[in-house]
């Protein structure tokens, strides 16, 4: 049989796959989802020192954290919503780590939310997709690429008196690659697996409600995409084993074949 972890572990060492981090760094400065204020709000970071070689521990540093489970480059659970409470296997805890890497489908919409912030992909931008790079494979990552992680401030939730503008999936879109192409799920570089004006589509908030009710995940506030093909690549993206946890922030890591090194 064909040695593939040894083979994997001499392609990276040797650097013809490489790993890539698709995370943004969590701290008090990680922006937070904002809500219309009838409901109640997801808190940001913070970080409490508990010793830090001084005479509350004096050979050891650490750290108390507190945070929302959804916050920063985060995972979210099917039981994280209304359509998938009832799910077998639907939190941190007892999803099977199976599901938590699969092949990497790289849609790159960069230069439509680059003129059309509230862009949405479609079922035809996906079948168009497909014609380029084939078809969409059962328990695949679909990654969305729109730059947005390399906005900072204001500009990365774009929010006017309308709410935030951050492209997305349409309803249909989101069908399809829940019941019919069966991803894991979406991932996204925005704060949200939802586009920004979501809260005002009908149905409310669609990506979550069909994703979720369809057992399949979502993850938010990735990076570097850019770095990763439209397909090749394997994501890992485990989160923390929270007792019936919705979610939770997660260091998610990508295997790239390096394509100069591969050819060689
Ligand atoms: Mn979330």
């Amino acid at each position: 049989m064909m040695d593939v972890l040894g083979g994997l572990v001499m392609a990276i060492e040797g650097g013809t796959v490489e790993v890539v981090d698709l995370t943004i760094p969590l701290g008090p400065d990680t922006q937070v989802i904002g809500l219309p204020p009838t409901f109640a709000a997801s808190p940001g970071v913070t970080i409490d020192e508990i010793s830090r070689y001084d005479g509350r521990g004096p050979a050891w540093y650490w750290n108390t954290i507190r945070m929302g489970e959804h916050t920063g480059t985060h995972f979210d659970a099917p039981i994280h919503w209304v359509t998938g409470k009832d799910l077998p296997e639907n939190a941190t805890d007892t999803i099977p780590p199976r599901s938590f890497l699969g092949p990497a489908c790289v849609f790159d919409a960069t230069r439509e939310a680059a003129a059309d912030a509230d862009f949405l992909v479609t079922p035809e931008w996906i079948g168009a997709w497909e014609s380029r790079h084939g078809r969409v494979p059962r328990g695949a990552w679909v990654l969305l690429r729109t730059d947005w992680s390399r906005r900072s401030g204001a500009a990365f939730l774009n929010a006017d008196a309308a709410g935030p503008h951050t492209p997305g999936f349409h309803a249909a879109a989101s069908a399809l690659l829940a019941h019919d192409r069966d991803v894991l799920g979406v991932g996204v570089e925005t704060i949200g697996t939802d586009a920004g004006q979501a809260g005002r589509f009908n149905p409310l908030v669609p990506n979550h409600g069909i994703m979720h009710g369809a057992g399949k995940f979502g993850l938010a506030s990735l990076c570097n995409l850019d770095r990763l093909p439209p397909t090749g690549s394997v994501v890992i993206a485990a989160p923390l084993k929270i007792v019936d946890g919705s979610g939770s922030p997660l260091r998610v890591l990508a295997l790239v074949p390096v394509r100069d090194a591969v050819d060689r």
